[in-house]
């Protein structure tokens, strides 16, 4: 099972120019900042690493890193802006910190190294209330072929969870049901893939939530929503289950580039501040970034990233440059057709995700 990955927007590496050493504290010169790593599977009881959001009441892991590994933790400081929103239970010191928020809003949070006077790594959060989304999962089966065990649905849920922790969002699982309905395991044409989905949504109506349903096979496609109504294949993962979510909350596909798409990211993009306006982990234009970091990079790291991809789970605070669409009427036809386009994309969870229809 892939485990979730910290949020690369704010992964960020970058030569120090001013680093020196602090003689009198006989401190090791700092060479690299890192803002966020790939945390171990020991991390992931503690959630993502530098994530969007921190739960009012609930505590979150921020991370930097600092090369070389011999320059103190005790030099390495935390600060929050403003202050009152924040709290640091177990100190402000050191490379990885925990962080509980006390108060709604954004917050800065700041990192000062002894000895090192140039600009700081920033990362941004907002201290949120946690959002309970409400969900009931159906589950069809041809007989006694399940299209899923109860126990795995209940494992794609926790695993999204684990992905939605980082922008302070759960979702509840009231119900796992399932029917029996041949008809309905494999989407196939004919009759007509769409219209056996159709009837398959209609089996619930109006629960205030979202609903799930997993079938064995969906011809043609990953997966199909209508509304708060989400079909999932077998192939679908908990990924899936969150990247369908975030669509019912608002969210858009994400591309660096797509075989339906007449644009791409041009492979060399570099990353700035304009192309993540809201992630950006620096107090400067320059920011610390790795210099071999692109768009492409970034936006592949993406939960809304719109195809199958393992490990792309983050959810970035604000829009984020990429290749996009949206549909558009064709009035003489009636049909409607993608319109692409390259832009600040909206996958921002603040900018663009909204819960509360769903919440419990
Ligand atoms: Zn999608």
């Amino acid at each position: 099972m892939p485990r979730p990955r910290p949020k690369v927007i704010h992964t960020a590496v970058r030569r120090l120019r001013n680093g020196i050493a602090n003689a009198s504290l006989g401190l090791a010169v700092p060479l690299f900042i890192l803002l966020a790593v790939v945390p171990s599977a020991s991390l992931r009881a503690e959630g993502f690493l530098n994530p969007a959001a921190i739960v009012l009441g609930e505590t979150a892991t921020f991370r930097v890193d600092i090369a070389p590994s011999t320059f103190p933790d005790a030099a390495i400081h935390w600060t929050a802006d403003p202050e009152s929103r924040v709290s640091f239970p177990v100190g402000s010191s050191g490379r990885t910190i925990t962080v509980r928020g006390d108060a709604p809003g954004d917050v800065l949070l700041r990192v000062e190294i002894d000895g090192y006077a140039g600009e700081h790594p920033v990362a941004n959060a907002r201290v949120v209330p946690l959002a309970t989304v409400k969900a009931d999962a159906w589950i069809i089966r041809d007989g006694d072929n399940w299209a899923r065990t109860e126990a795995q649905v209940i494992n794609l849920f926790d695993e999204a969870n684990d992905i939605l922790s980082q922008v302070g969002v759960r979702i509840s699982l009231d119900s796992v049901n399932s029917t029996n309905r041949p008809d309905w395991f494999n989407l196939t044409n004919p009759p007509g893939v769409l219209q056996t989905a159709n009837q398959i949504v209609s089996v619930t109506n109006g629960t205030g939530g979202l609903v799930y349903y997993f079938v064995n096979d969906i011809r043609g496609y990953r997966g199909l929503r209508s509304g708060s109504d989400i079909l999932m294949e077998r192939d679908g993962t908990g990924r899936t289950v969150a990247h369908e979510a975030c669509h019912c909350f608002g969210l858009s596909d994400v591309y660096a580039w797509d075989d339906d798409s007449p644009l791409a990211l041009s492979p060399s993009m570099p990353i700035s501040r304009s192309r993540m306006p809201m992630d950006w982990g620096s107090d400067s234009a320059s920011g610390f970034y790795r210099s071999d970091l692109t768009q492409s990079n970034v936006v592949e790291r993406l939960l809304m990233i719109g195809r199958s991809k393992d490990g792309a789970v983050d959810i970035p605070r604000g829009d984020v440059w990429g290749v996009w669409y949206h549909w558009t009427n064709t009035p003489p036809s009636g049909g409607r057709v993608k319109s692409w386009r390259e832009s600040l994309a909206p996958v921002g969870f603040f900018e663009h995700a909204d819960p509360t229809p769903f919440l419990k």
